[in-house]
């Protein structure tokens, strides 16, 4: 749970250091996360300094700002408390729960919030809703704010610098990103591009891929996997996948090559990583190049071969609900050769070396330096988030299991570990459609990672590919749904998640 503690609470703990305890018990164990106003510090700040003793009052200051987050106030946040008709600190402390869309406001001093229209609780009520828990009726796919209290102050800090240069393309934190990228992901380089899209287009690209090229990829994907072989011209040959890893299967792709396949393009979907080693046995042996599209499987691995690291190319992705996402769009690509290092930093930059000198034709690929900011402050954090989903998968096959669900709901099997979970996909034969909105009527959101396989996508059509010609990820497309993952999700969440499932299934046919 979410709660500001207004500055009241605050002086009052700092005046008698065991009042409060409670609640500060719960703030250090992570349990609330506690917000106070910027302005409270300084204002607090300013008090201590002409009170006595106070050095024991500085020491509770500095307490309470480690174990707190702190409200960054802006200056117009400032200006409209000025104009408010309540008192200012109310003004503030109001926007700011509004803001953060926090759970109630922790006052010792409930009435002057009267008409704020503001959940406001004393320190008893909110320990007592910390003891009981907020009552769950909703789970969404994804809470991207929910990160924010661990992770705004880094990446604040890390953002302010950038927006202070004035130097927003490229530059030192784009190249400290690629470094600290290619260490995560045990490659030699990385180049930041604008997105995961662009990253698999590049690649592409920088392989010397195009027309009369044909290049081996699954049909049960993200479009862009394949869009980006069409847009260099060169023509995608679907290869179908495994049922229970929902991956490319590598078994399937040596019937598939001709005298023009040039490259392989596994997909490590829903962050497992593709079986891995019959491919690059093939690509070894027929001299093919690998890119492979990892943008849902950032820390993934393979027979501990990091995802990404183990083809010429592995193609990352920064939108938001991956599992290291941006404040937008943005991507990575992992190289292994000095050679193509260098190809994709000319690439994305149209081609451009030296500048105005353009060899070969590239394109605006570039990734924005504030974009490298926050994923920059969002790396260290992002082992911690992966625990936090394969803890929640674990949790979730603890449950259907125990719900006697598993003929039911096959939940994902963790073939090639770790699975990152990206997505939390589920096979319920041909309850799906049914399931899903009995799910929404439960507030509880899914979504259908994909409803249609590639090779039926109309703008394909001139492929010539028919329904029916990979009938395991057209068979996947019909039953498969994937239910909330992230990593803030709670216990009581999924545990609300198991309970409609279960009552969808015991309702009489
Ligand atoms: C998200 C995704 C992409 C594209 O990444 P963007 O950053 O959205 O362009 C490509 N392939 C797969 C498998 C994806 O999940």
């Amino acid at each position: 749970m979410q709660f500001l503690l207004h500055i009241d609470v605050l002086a009052a703990r700092l005046r008698a250091p065991e009042t409060l305890d409670d609640l500060w018990a719960n703030c250090i164990a992570g349990n609330l996360n506690g917000w106070i106003l910027s302005s409270t510090v300084s204002s607090l700040s300013e008090r201590l300094s002409t009170a006595p003793k106070s050095e024991s009052l500085r020491a509770g200051l500095k307490q309470a700002i480690e174990c707190l987050s702190i409200f960054p106030v802006t200056a117009k946040e400032l200006r409209d408390g000025l104009e408010a008709p309540e008192r200012m600190d109310i003004a503030l402390a109001v926007s700011c729960a509004k803001a953060l869309n926090l759970d109630g406001i922790v006052t010792l001093d409930p009435t002057a919030f009267k008409n704020s229209g503001a959940t406001v609780l004393e320190p008893k009520q909110a320990e007592a809703l910390l003891k009981t828990g907020k009552p769950v009726d909703s789970a969404p796919l994804l809470d991207v704010g929910a990160s924010y209290p661990k992770i705004m102050e880094a990446v604040e800090a890390s953002m302010a610098p950038v927006v202070r240069s004035g130097k927003f393309i490229l530059g030192s934190i784009v190249e400290e990103l690629e470094e600290a990228v290619a260490r995560y992901c045990e490659s030699k380089y990385a180049v930041g591009v604008s997105s995961g899209t662009d990253a698999l287009l590049i690649s592409l690209m920088a392989a010397g891929i195009g027309p009369g090229d044909e290049v081996i990829t699954t049909p049960y994907t993200f479009f862009a996997t394949a869009g980006s072989i069409v847009r260099t011209g060169a023509r995608p040959v679907f290869v179908d996948i495994d049922p229970v890893t929902f991956n490319i299967d590598s078994a399937k792709i040596e019937e598939k090559l001709t005298a023009n396949t040039r490259a392989i393009m596994p997909v490590h979907l829903y962050g497992q990583s593709a079986e891995m080693a019959l491919l690059l046995d093939l690509a070894r042996a027929k001299n093919l190049i690998v890119v492979e599209d990892a943008a849902q499987a950032i820390g993934s691995a393979y027979n501990g071969k990091k995802a990404g690291g183990m083809g010429d190319f592995g193609c990352f992705s920064f939108f938001p609900t991956k599992n290291l996402g941006g404040f937008g769009d943005g991507g990575m690509v992992t190289v292994q050769s000095e050679e193509n290092w260098d190809r994709l930093k000319v690439l994305r930059n149209h081609g451009s070396q030296p500048k105005y000198f353009h060899k070969t034709v590239g394109g605006n690929f570039r990734l924005d330096a504030l974009q490298a900011a926050v994923i920059q402050a969002k790396l260290p954090f992002l082992d911690g988030w992966i625990e936090n989903r394969r803890r929640n998968a674990a949790l979730y096959k603890k449950l259907f299991h125990e719900a006697g669900l598993n003929d039911r709901v096959q939940t994902p099997d963790e073939i090639v570990a770790p699975h990152t979970y990206n997505q939390f996909v589920v096979r319920v034969g041909g309850h799906r459609d049914a399931l899903r909105k009995h799910l929404a009527e439960r507030r509880i959101s899914t979504e259908i990672y994909y409803p249609l396989c590639l090779h039926m996508q109309e703008c394909f059509s001139e492929l010539g590919y028919q329904e029916g010609g990979f009938p395991e990820a057209e068979k996947a497309a019909k039953e498969t749904l994937a239910l909330p993952v992230y990593p803030e999700l709670t216990e009581r969440q999924i545990e609300y998640i198991v309970d409609g499932v279960r009552q969808f299934f015991e309702k009489p046919a």
